[in-house]
């Protein structure tokens, strides 16, 4: 829990801050895997680095303090953080998935749980109702996404913490898209956050990193002893520059969000654009429970053209915005998520949760808006056949 009132202290000075020894304001690295022990059958406090570092440690305890938690857990990546929370569940466990959840979540429970019979089940989370009959006995968890990825759908993450209390199952919430400066899950009720802090945790696109918090004892120890026995831990270097990273979330993300806003906006009213999907547009579906559960719509916009632009032409004539997998990075980004990030959902699967050909995802960087939008002004313009 916070020292601070507001989360921009929390962001420089949360968790465990500086360095006791010497005074340095930054934690330092601690670049080892293992530490004297002063006798045997001691209980020290560091033994060996895959189960506690001291710089991963201040991450951890920064995370966990600023997504309003107990305990924080980092790892090598996003998908390693997934995984480990997919291993507390045992063989004849199902999870349910929201429609559009990240490719890379969908695979690791279609390719590599499913041979451990922890099977998945995909439903659309908004309709709670309909959700509630599907909440069959060896149903263990819900994960979700919101706004989910790529199509930017809001699942109302208060009411779907109350019917999973209801059932006693988990409700894990992937809050990448948002980071705990725009919405807090755990504080609407979920059981677990993960996130992906290669996207705006991490914020400049040169680390890869899963996070993972949770506000409960049991499921800590839980977590705790999965993340010391399977070993996907972050490394002392990354977990430093992730902490640096932290730091300016709350300026980056106002600006990025302010982009954010003003290109929706463009895309709306730009006669080549077919659908805009941005949960911070008034008119969007979800956005009055994406306003009463976080702080505004973020920065991801997806988009389709109508069928006489040429997207492949599109993706070529950008100049300043990059056609690259990720997202919330400073710089601004695109992609096309049939082929890229959800390629790895069969195609029938993609057409019935709306993942068309023809959709474009942007993350929207901090550069100046007015030369975003006339990149891909120019961009569109080039693409008309
Ligand atoms: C990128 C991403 C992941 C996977 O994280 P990695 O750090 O790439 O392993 C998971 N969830 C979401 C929403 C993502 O965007």
């Amino acid at each position: 829990m916070s020292n601070y009132k507001y989360i921009e202290s929390s962001l420089i000075h949360g968790g465990i801050y500086g360095d006791k020894y010497t005074g340095a304001v930054n934690v330092p690295i601690y670049q080892t895997s293992t530490y004297e022990q002063k006798e045997l059958g001691g209980t020290p406090q560091w033994e060996y680095s895959r189960t506690g570092n001291p710089t991963r440690a201040a991450l951890e305890s920064l995370i966990a303090e600023l997504e309003n938690g107990t305990n924080g857990f980092a790892f090598g990546s996003g998908m390693a953080a997934i995984t480990a929370v997919l291993s507390l569940f045992k063989a004849g466990d199902k999870v349910i998935i929201s429609s559009n959840v990240y490719g890379g979540t969908f695979r690791v429970l279609d390719k590599v749980f499913n041979n451990f019979n922890i099977t998945y089940s995909i439903e659309d989370t908004t309709d709670i109702e309909a959700l509630d009959r599907k909440i069959t006995s060896d149903v263990k968890a819900v994960l979700i996404e919101s706004p989910a990825n790529p199509l930017l759908t809001i699942t109302d993450i208060s009411a779907i913490s109350g019917l999973a209390k209801k059932h006693n199952i988990l409700t894990i919430v992937d809050n990448t898209f948002m980071t705990p400066y725009l919405q807090r899950p755990l504080d609407l009720g979920a059981d677990i956050v993960i996130h992906s802090a290669t996207k705006y945790l991490g914020g400049h696109s040169d680390l890869v990193v899963g996070l993972v918090v949770v506000k409960d004892r049991i499921l800590a120890e839980k977590l705790a002893f999965i993340q010391n026995s399977t070993g996907g831990i972050l490394g002392p270097f990354d977990s430093f520059l992730l902490i640096r990273g932290i730091k300016t979330l709350g300026v980056r993300m106002d600006r990025h969000v302010s982009n954010a806003e003003k290109a929706a906006e463009y895309l709306q009213n730009n006669e080549a654009v077919k659908n805009v999907y941005y949960p911070g547009l008034p008119n969007a579906r979800g956005y009055d429970i994406n306003k009463r559960q976080a702080k505004n719509g973020g920065a991801m916009i997806s988009f389709e053209l109508y069928s006489n632009y040429n997207i492949r032409k599109f993706f070529s004539s950008l100049k300043l915005v990059a056609l690259a997998e990720s997202l919330g990075g400073v710089e601004s980004l695109v992609c096309h998520p049939a082929s890229m990030t959800h390629a790895s959902i069969p195609y029938e699967i993609r057409q019935k949760i709306g993942i068309t050909d023809g959709l474009i995802r942007l993350s929207i960087g901090i550069e100046n808006i007015e030369d975003i939008l006339t990149d891909i002004d120019q961009a569109i313009k080039e693409s008309e056949e």
